[in-house]
């Protein structure tokens, strides 16, 4: 039985990874439920797994009567709270954006592991939360599907360094439209992933391929893996979730029907597996596994981000705080599709680089880099 802290319960992967709890309820025991502002949904969740921790980032009304001996945290520091006060064996961080980054520093201190979806806090703090995971002794165990496949691929690898990561890319809802229909997409048009369900966020970063360069950013951090030793592979029908080449020109690749349980319970049971009534893959039927190299050109967010980590330093924070503006300006209407990777240049632009030393580096350029995109988003 493994104790678990489920940070951001009421979102995609929060959700999912109850189902988890819900197939296995003799192997996990819920200890903290949390969420930002969506209190109906959570209260509904603690009655279901009895918690006795809770957060919510902004403060509702009324706690209900039957809800009110759960030990509370409220504000904008409710997830550390939450984390420091149920100190579990194990958090799943699914928390969106860098907001998440706090707690995925606190649950490495006060927890045994780290299961981590939340991939901008490696994104923006990526180099504090390895070194303090190493010096703590602390194992990260990724949830996102291409590093939980490569995670399960590196199994047994014994001394054996990888030569190459290939990252699998679904291509999005626009993998096949002009530059000019990408341009003048509504969130109508990118919010419609061909084969994943997920959060708002993550769904607008994947039709723009930001979402593979935060991946690329994430890898490099997790695996210790430079940047030219990463590959994206466009991959449409998404079973090869990725793939990791060895030295002697072995590629181990870990497929799958594309259910975002199979990673999150991999995690949660790790080293174990977790038996799941999920679909199972029938290769006959797909028949055919088609690949493309990614275009550039046409998704330029995923060349920013790229760019944004060969640049180091406070870069990829700038990169991250610019893509969460301009999609939540995107999602509003306020701007087009294409208007996205622009504010997102453009904030990169105005910004100067600058070292990171502690994590209160990073909520400053984060903060100014938020400043600087939402003065450029009114002249776009
Ligand atoms: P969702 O938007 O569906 O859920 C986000 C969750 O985090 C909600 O519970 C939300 O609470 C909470 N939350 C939002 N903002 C804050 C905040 N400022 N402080 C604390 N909690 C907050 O996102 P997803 O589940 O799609 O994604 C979560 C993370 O997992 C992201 O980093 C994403 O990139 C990553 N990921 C997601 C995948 C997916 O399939 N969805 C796949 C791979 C990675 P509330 O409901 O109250 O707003
Ligand atoms: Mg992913």
């Amino acid at each position: 039985m493994r104790e678990l802290a489920l940070l951001g319960a009421t979102g995609s992967i929060g959700r999912q990874a109850l189902d988890i709890v819900r197939a296995a309820p003799d192997r996990f025991r819920v200890r903290a439920l949390t969420a930002h502002s969506n209190a109906d949904a959570l209260f509904a969740l603690i009655r279901e797994f009895r918690p006795s921790v809770a957060a919510l980032c902004v403060r509702p009304d009324v706690i209900p009567d039957d809800l009110k001996g759960v030990d509370w945290y409220f504000g904008p520091d409710a997830t550390v709270q939450a984390v420091r006060a149920a100190a579990p064996a194990d958090v799943l961080s699914a928390v969106v954006g860098i907001a998440g980054l706090p707690a995925a520093l606190e649950s490495l201190k006060v927890s045994d592991r780290l299961l981590l979806a939340n991939k901008e806090a490696l994104v923006t703090g990526g180099s504090l939360v390895m070194n303090m995971a190493r010096d703590l002794g602390k194992p990260i165990v990724p949830v996102d599907s291409e590093h939980s496949a490569i995670f399960q691929c590196l199994q047994g690898r014994g001394d054996n360094a990888p030569a190459a990561l290939w990252l699998t890319a679904s291509g999005g809802p626009f993998r096949t439209w002009t530059a000019r229909e990408i341009e003048n997409a509504t969130p109508e048009m990118a919010l419609g992933h061909p084969t994943w369900r997920m959060g708002p966020k993550i769904t607008v970063d994947c039709a723009g391929m930001m979402n593979k360069g935060l991946e690329v950013i994430e890898a490099h951090h997790l695996f210790g893996m430079p940047l030219d030793q990463i590959r994206i592979l466009v991959h449409p029908q998404s079973v090869i979730h990725s793939m990791v080449e060895f030295e002697d020109g072995a590629v181990l690749a870990q497929l799958g029907v594309p259910d975002m349980r199979v990673p999150i319970g991999y995690a949660m049971g790790y080293p174990d597996r977790v038996p799941f009534r999920g679909e199972r893959l029938d290769l006959a039927r797909i028949a055919s596994l088609t690949f493309e190299e990614p275009d550039t050109a046409r998704f330029p967010c995923l060349r920013l981000a790229l760019e944004a980590q060969r640049a180091g330093g406070s870069t990829p924070v700038v990169l991250n705080a610019a893509n969460e503006i301009a999609v939540g300006a995107f999602l509003n209407g306020r701007i087009l599709f294409g208007g996205i990777a622009r504010l997102v240049e453009a904030t990169l632009s105005a910004c100067p680089g600058g070292n990171i030393y502690s994590a209160e580096d990073v909520f400053e350029y984060d903060r100014q880099a938020r400043a600087v995109a939402a003065e450029l988003l009114k002249r776009l």
